[in-house]
C-alpha cells in the first residue's frame, strides 16, 4: 500500500486486517444467503420479499467490495478460498432449507442483527486509529441498519396480512 497511507494508521494493522477479513467472509455468506433465498422463497407476499432479498444480496456484495479494497490498501490479502469464509465468519450462514417466507425473513433478520453488532465493534476499534476504515465501516453499518428495518417491516406486513385473512377481513 501507499507508505504514507499506512503510516497514518495508528493501530495494529495485522489485527485490523484479521477483523476486516472476518467481516469480508461474513459479507460473502450474507450475499449468498440472500441470493439463494430470493430464488427459493415461497408463500404469500413472496414477490415483495424477492425484490428486497435481491436488493440486499447486491448490497452485501458491495460491502465485500468495500472491504476487499481496504484490505488491499492496508497491504493485506483478502480471503482467497471460500472454505475459509466458514472458518472466519462472525455471523455464520443460515441455509434457507425451509423456503417459507416467514422463516427466510427471520433468518436474515438474525443475520443483520449480528452484522450490526460486528460493525458497531469495528467502528469502536477504528475510531481513534484509522479514520479511513472507520468511514467505510460506518457506510456499511448504515446499510445493515436499513436492511434490518426493511426485513422487520416486511415481516410485520406479512403477519398483519395473515391476521386479517384469519379474521376474515
Ligand atoms: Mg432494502
Ligand atoms: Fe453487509
Ligand atoms: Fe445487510
Amino acid at each position: 500500500m501507499g507508505t504514507k497511507g499506512r503510516a497514518i494508521v495508528n493501530m495494529d494493522v495485522n489485527e485490523l486486517l484479521k477483523l476486516l477479513n472476518r467481516a469480508y467472509s461474513d459479507e460473502w455468506l450474507a450475499y449468498y444467503q440472500y441470493w439463494i433465498g430470493a430464488k427459493i422463497v415461497k408463500g404469500p407476499m413472496k414477490e415483495a420479499a424477492i425484490v428486497e432479498l435481491e436488493q440486499h444480496a447486491t448490497e452485501e456484495l458491495n460491502h465485500a467490495l468495500l472491504l476487499t479494497g481496504r484490505i488491499i490498501q492496508l497491504g493485506g490479502t483478502p480471503v482467497t478460498k471460500p472454505e475459509d469464509w466458514y472458518k472466519l465468519t462472525n455471523c455464520g450462514y443460515d441455509a434457507p432449507d425451509d423456503p417459507f417466507i416467514r422463516v427466510i425473513l427471520e433468518q436474515n433478520i438474525k443475520g443483520e442483527q449480528c452484522a450490526i453488532g460486528v460493525y458497531k465493534d469495528l467502528l469502536a476499534k477504528t475510531q481513534q486509529g484509522d479514520p479511513v476504515t472507520y468511514n467505510i465501516v460506518l457506510q456499511i453499518l448504515e446499510q445493515e441498519v436499513e436492511h434490518e428495518e426493511d426485513l422487520q417491516a416486511l415481516l410485520e406486513d406479512f403477519d398483519l396480512m395473515i391476521k386479517a385473512t384469519a379474521g376474515g377481513k
